[in-house]
């Protein structure tokens, strides 16, 4: 699967859902802002089971730029799709950024110049969390607290998916096929000499973010319990606690019987007593679940995802001439070099 990486090569992944909005100017903006550098930027956009036209318009520039549109067979999550992109990787580098113009070309040249010091992972960090609400930002503040507690790597909080990984780092990255995948942790754990380049995030260009706030507890639950025993330490602490607390409580109980007599008050005690324990012993019994649900996951071996067709330079020259760009995307499977689907 490994092809030799031509040094002067640089593969750009952006992983798209549902960006039509977006793709067309991302990758307009991108090789017109790189052209100066002295280096071949190849594009692969991985299409994460959209339903609307990004891999069309996508597709539609593959004569014209080195880009591959990569088509998963459906939406299997940003973590899968940078995976995705990443397999096909075979530059000397390769950087990872969003389709929705949140992340500035302009840092490209910056990481560039860090990777030609010498650094394996150079990644932006958001200089302020501006525009997020408070909430969000306390979520995220006690997310990385939690999650570095119990993890054996530091995991930045501010560093987001834009990144440059060299060869090497990515190659190590795709060694690793986790399910349950948060890939900013995996990032920490790689290790490698790495850089930060500050930025500001821009607003979205088009359309609505897929990151709601259920999605990003589901995300920060998964990298929680991928990457820290934490939940369960306090699980253990807790229970131990409790479970100290009660024996004195339940000596004085019964010197205070044997002194005073049995008394029908203290039944609201009992009552608040049980319901706190059973609350607790739930709460933490899903705990213990989510992390039996993450072995249950991975011992069932399934792909990280599904590839349904790539779309590359060869495939789009082969096209009719004056076939439409606006064909119907049934037209795409025509354009593939090879129909068959390919589980990595
Ligand atoms: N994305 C994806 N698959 C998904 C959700 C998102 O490939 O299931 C892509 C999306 O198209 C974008 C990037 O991941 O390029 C970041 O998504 P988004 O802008 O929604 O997240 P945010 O910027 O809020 O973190
Ligand atoms: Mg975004």
């Amino acid at each position: 699967m490994e092809t030799a990486a031509p040094t002067n090569v640089v593969d750009i992944v952006i992983p798209a859902y549902n960006e039509e909005g977006n793709i067309a100017r991302a990758i307009e903006t991108l090789f017109e802002r790189l052209q100066s550098l002295p280096y071949r930027f190849e594009l692969i956009v991985v299409d994460d089971g959209s339903s609307d036209r990004t891999a069309e318009i996508a597709a539609s520039y593959a004569g014209r730029y080195p880009v591959r549109v990569v088509r998963l067979t459906r939406n299997f999550g940003k973590e899968n799709a940078l995976l995705a992109g990443l397999d096909l990787a075979r530059g000397a580098a390769t950087i990872l950024m969003d389709a929705d113009l949140q992340h500035p070309v302009e840092l490209i040249p910056e990481f560039i110049a860090r990777w030609e010091q010498g650094f394996e992972v150079v990644y932006a960090v958001k200089e302020s969390r501006q525009g997020e609400t408070l909430l969000k930002r306390l979520a995220t503040a006690a997310f990385y607290a939690g999650v570095n507690r119990g993890a054996d790597v530091d995991i930045p909080t501010n560093a987001v998916d834009f990144r440059l990984l060299d060869r090497a780092a990515v190659r190590a990255l795709c060694s690793i096929r986790e399910r349950v995948r948060f890939t900013k942790g995996l990032y920490a754990w790689l290790g490698f000499r790495t850089a930060e380049v500050p930025f500001v995030a821009a607003e979205r260009h088009a359309g609505k973010t897929t990151f709601n706030r259920g999605r990003l507890v589901r995300l920060g639950w998964d990298g929680l319990t991928s990457f820290s025993d934490f939940p369960l330490r306090v699980a253990s602490t807790i229970g131990a606690l409790v479970a100290f607390a009660a024996v004195p409580y339940g000596l004085w109980i019964a010197v205070r019987t044997l002194v005073y007599g049995v008394d029908v008050p203290g039944w609201a005690t009992l009552t608040v007593a049980v319901m706190l324990l059973s609350g607790v012993q739930l709460l933490f019994l899903g705990v213990l679940g989510q992390y039996i649900r993450n072995v249950f996951i991975e011992t069932k071996q399934r792909p990280n995802y599904l590839i349904r067709d790539i779309v590359d330079a060869d495939a789009a020259a082969a096209l009719q001439p004056g076939a439409s760009r606006d064909s119907p995307p049934t037209a795409a499977v025509a354009m593939v070099r090879s129909g068959r689907s390919a589980a990595v």
